[in-house]
């Protein structure tokens, strides 16, 4: 199963593969993009491991797409754009869902060898290359929780510990709309009819699924625990004096100097990067080599590994005013009570910045997704890009 470099780490390579993406596929996505005809994936953009990490933005990813394609033909790619940011504004304004699941899952030890001959396959594919297919991940988080009677906790767990493209939006979220906690009341039951059609007859579990299961029950009436607003208060840059400010880059955003360039002043930077515990040697290695190459793109850009140089490198720069990506539920490096009482303490102030394109979405993501679809519209004009 094992192929040669599934996700490249240099962003010339990455764009030369969406662009190939969408010079030949992106037009039969929405026919194909359920089909999973195993690895490689060509009907799908396999941009999650860097969206996940804004390697790539997801208006520059639209854009891209725009200038080849007219928007009636784009309309399912930008859909699932959108997506990832609807689970992270709906767990943003839902924050206790995430630390009760943070507080339920046991154990995850790998299920190896349960017989089930595409679970088997998926796993391997996962521990191999990091990736599994969007309709993979449903099937398999189906038969986890339905057939094996996992709890669905101990499954989101595994796949954070896998996964090349690990969000903890989408990730959790997509476990709970598998098991029915998230569109209450219905849940999603993999079939052998269904896997058979979409991996082109490469499985057929017949008769080794459970087929018919109730949704798994919640107490929690999530319209309770919903947040108002985020808070967070917009950074206007023009206030800021440029020559004092520092740029902190982390693996949540790696290309969020492009926002500070526009404006066209000179300002320090560097990239935070510190290894995730995540078990996965490949996306260790992946990490680290994605944030050594922006590094090395960027000018005058230092790679920093722990906060006491962070602080030092602020100190040595007599920076008076850090800017640090926003960080949402899950995700947090830099939003450590050590770190922020260390700046405190030495008179430099922090500012987490939540990109334009999360401020204008998260509010409307309060609900289900068919009312935030009906904003994508005026979502895109907001970001300039119709
Ligand atoms: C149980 C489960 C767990 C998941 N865990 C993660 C995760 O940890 N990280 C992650 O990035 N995605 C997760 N997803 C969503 C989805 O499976 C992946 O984003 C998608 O498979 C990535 O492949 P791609 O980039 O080729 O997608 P494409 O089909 O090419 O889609 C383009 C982009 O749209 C977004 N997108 C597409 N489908 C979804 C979706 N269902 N939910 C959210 N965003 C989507 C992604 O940013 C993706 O890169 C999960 C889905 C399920 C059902």
């Amino acid at each position: 199963m094992k192929e040669k470099k599934v996700f490249p780490s240099k962003k010339n390579k990455i764009l030369h593969n969406f662009n190939k993406f969408v010079d030949e596929y992106i037009g039969e996505y929405s026919k194909k993009r359920n089909f999973d005809f195993g690895n490689s994936h060509k009907n799908v953009s396999k941009l999650s491991p860097y969206i996940r990490r804004r390697l790539l933005s997801e208006n520059e990813i639209i854009e891209l797409a725009l200038s080849k394609h007219s928007l009636n033909s784009l309309d399912k790619f930008i859909q699932e754009i959108f997506w990832r940011t609807y689970w992270r504004g709906w767990l943003e304004l839902h924050p206790k869902v995430y630390s009760e699941y943070e507080n339920a899952y046991k154990t995850t030890d790998i299920p190896l060898k349960t017989g089930i001959k595409c679970f088997d396959y998926w796993t391997q594919e996962l521990l191999e290359t990091g990736y599994l297919h969007n309709h993979a991940r449903m099937w398999y988080a189906s038969i986890w929780i339905f057939t094996l009677n996992r709890p669905w906790e101990d499954g989101a767990k595994f796949f954070s510990e896998y996964l090349i493209d690990w969000c903890p939006a989408s990730n959790t979220l997509g476990w709970r709309w598998v098991a029915g906690l998230q569109t209450v009341g219905k849940n999603y039951l993999a079939t052998a009819d269904n896997i058979k059609l979409f991996t082109n007859n490469r499985f057929n579990p017949k008769g080794q699924l459970t087929e018919n299961h109730s949704p798994i029950l919640s107490s929690k009436n999530l319209n309770e625990e919903v947040l108002d607003k985020i808070p967070y208060e917009k950074i206007i840059f023009n206030k800021l004096n440029f020559d004092r400010l520092g740029l902190v880059i982390t693996k949540n955003d790696l290309s969020l100097n492009d926002v500070l360039d526009k404006h066209n002043k000179n300002y320090a930077k560097c990239l935070f990067y510190n290894d995730s515990n995540t078990k996965s040697e490949i996306v260790r290695a992946f990490e680290r080599e994605l944030c050594l190459n922006v590094t090395d793109e960027l000018s005058d850009c230092e790679l920093i590994e722990n906060f006491d140089n962070l602080l030092m490198w602020a100190k040595n720069k007599k920076l008076n005013c850090l800017v640090f990506p926003y960080e949402t539920i899950g995700t947090e490096i830099l939003n450590n009570k050590i770190l922020l009482s260390k700046l405190q303490n030495n008179n430099i102030s922090y500012l987490f910045y939540l990109r334009d394109w999360d401020t204008y979405a998260f509010p409307f993501a309060k609900k289900g997704f068919f009312p935030f679809k009906k904003k994508i519209h005026d979502l895109l004009k907001l970001n300039c890009l119709l």
